[in-house]
């Protein structure tokens, strides 16, 4: 289950763009406006990178 990295509300399991991109603007309007030169994926998926190091902690 992919979840949104700023709520941790999930996200279904393969959303679209825009689907990251309606809950970017519904539930972080604050964080899109400041952030509108990242992609929707860039701003609320968790890189594969981080996943890996979660499995060090
Ligand atoms: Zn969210």
């Amino acid at each position: 289950m992919i979840q949104c990295k700023i709520c941790g509300i999930p996200l279904g399991k393969e959303p679209t763009t825009k689907q990251l991109e309606e809950h970017w603007k519904k539930h972080h309007n604050w964080h899109w406006e400041i952030n509108q030169d990242k992609t929707p994926e860039d701003a609320l998926l968790k890189k594969r990178d981080d996943k890996e190091a979660s499995l060090f902690r």
